[in-house]
């Protein structure tokens, strides 16, 4: 499999990783062009996810390149956050099952579990036999989750008991297991829970008339009086300390996936400048529309430098949660600006689905919000910067 960085990615970041990553990327790359591309439109119009991808990309190993246990060989950050990339510069929704399924839900596992949990629920995840979510976000407590959850978890003898309600919780409709973090009313602190979601007490509703990522299923979630075992209980998760810490892994290929999304737009608009004629030439031949793509071009260029500085950071053991949070509230808020300029090159036609800009265009609102606004993410920047917490 030949593999070249793409023209849109114009410094060449993609000749980064080794040949046995790039080999992994060109595959991945052309299963996307050739099977999901060309239907995903359909499931994004429809809001509905199309479940049949999900062991393809599970055997294409999206689901299993984070994790010791799974991993088909070693590789770098900067290869995990390519796969993201690449994921969502197809579609922000598919990059998105990806993001909940290998990083929140087996994210927190492999940090939060036991070596018992690990090897237990891992392998399935990496496969796709099981399907999980991340349950933090409530009705009441979005971007203050560290103080605000209202979910409770008392233990009783061996079991927990959950009660609460959760919103917006991503795969939701259709997981096997939802990570639930929930405060423990003896001390006070937020715990997490592997829930299977067929226990008594646990429904999940789907959310309807999403703008935004809406092949993705996001569920709304009540637990009433919902008994959990002690062995489900994750064992090194005993503060949001420990939520927060998978939250700076994912928060970095949230990053990653913003910058695909703005390629996936920004290629979009370049062809659409070479094919649509007006005034008697093609629109990329007037110099406002080269000057909407170069825009596109230094954003996406200039984020990509970002993510690949704090992926190889990750690898050196050296990335802290301003890092990762920089990059999310950075790259975000020019990938917004890029969907907004690419569309606008592409005239009326930019927002119907047919000419594939729009998709990712309302797709990067979500973006934008979930895995911390950029509020929030710029409020942990401030912090370090400043040494005082503004949160409140
Ligand atoms: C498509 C989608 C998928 C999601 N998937 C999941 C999931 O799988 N699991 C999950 O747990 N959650 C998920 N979320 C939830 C997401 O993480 C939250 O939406 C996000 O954290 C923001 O919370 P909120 O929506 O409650 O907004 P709020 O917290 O109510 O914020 C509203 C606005 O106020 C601002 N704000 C709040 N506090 C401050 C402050 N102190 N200073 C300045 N501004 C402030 C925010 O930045 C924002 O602009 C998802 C959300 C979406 C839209």
């Amino acid at each position: 499999m030949t593999f070249e960085p793409l023209a849109s990615d114009f410094y060449a970041y993609e000749s980064l990783p080794s040949d046995q990553e790039k080999e992994a990327l060109g595959t991945l790359r052309a299963w996307l062009e050739a099977d999901v591309k060309p239907i995903i439109g359909g499931y994004w119009e429809r809001a509905e996810f199309p479940m049949q991808i999900v062991k393809p990309l599970a055997d294409l190993g999206t689901l299993s390149y984070n994790w010791e246990e799974t991993r088909p060989f070693e590789n770098s950050a900067v290869f995990r956050g390519f796969v993201a990339f690449e994921l969502a510069r197809i579609d922000p929704s598919v990059a998105t099952f990806v993001g909940v399924q290998n990083g929140l839900a087996t994210g927190t596992i492999s940090v939060c579990g036991s070596k018992e949990q690990r090897d237990e629920w891992i392998p399935k995840l990496a496969s796709g036999e099981v399907i999980g979510a991340f349950g933090l976000t409530e009705p009441l407590s979005g971007s203050d989750s560290a103080q605000g959850l209202r979910t409770t978890a008392r233990r009783e003898g061996d079991t927990w008991v959950l009660n609460g309600s959760k919103r917006w919780i991503g795969n939701a409709t259709f997981s096997d297991i939802t990570i639930i973090w929930a405060k423990d009313v003896a001390d006070d602190q937020v715990k997490g829970f592997i829930v299977p979601t067929s226990t008594p007490g646990y429904t999940a509703t789907k959310i309807e008339g999403k703008i935004s990522l809406r092949a993705v299923q996001n569920a709304d979630i009540t637990l009433e009086n919902v008994a959990v075992p002690e062995s489900l209980r994750l064992a090194n998760a005993n503060s949001f300390r420990d939520t927060a810490n998978v939250l700076r892994l994912t928060r970095a290929e949230v990053a990653w996936a913003a910058v695909g999304t703005s390629v996936g737009a920004y290629e979009a608009a370049v062809k659409y400048a070479g094919e649509r004629v007006q005034f008697g030439k093609t629109i990329g031949s007037h110099q406002l529309i080269q000057d909407l793509l170069v825009k596109c071009l230094g954003n996406i260029t200039a984020s990509l430098g970002m993510v690949v500085r704090v992926s190889e950071m990750l690898d050196r053991g050296e990335q802290r949660d301003e890092h990762s949070a920089l990059a999310k509230a950075y790259t975000t808020a020019r990938m917004r600006e890029t969907v907004a300029w690419a569309r606008e090159a592409v005239g009326g036609n930019g927002i119907t689905l047919e000419y594939d800009v729009a998709r990712f265009f309302a797709d990067a609102e979500a973006l934008y919000s979930y895995e911390g606004t950029r509020e929030m993410n710029t409020l942990i920047v401030g912090r370090k910067i400043t040494g005082k917490a503004a949160f409140v």
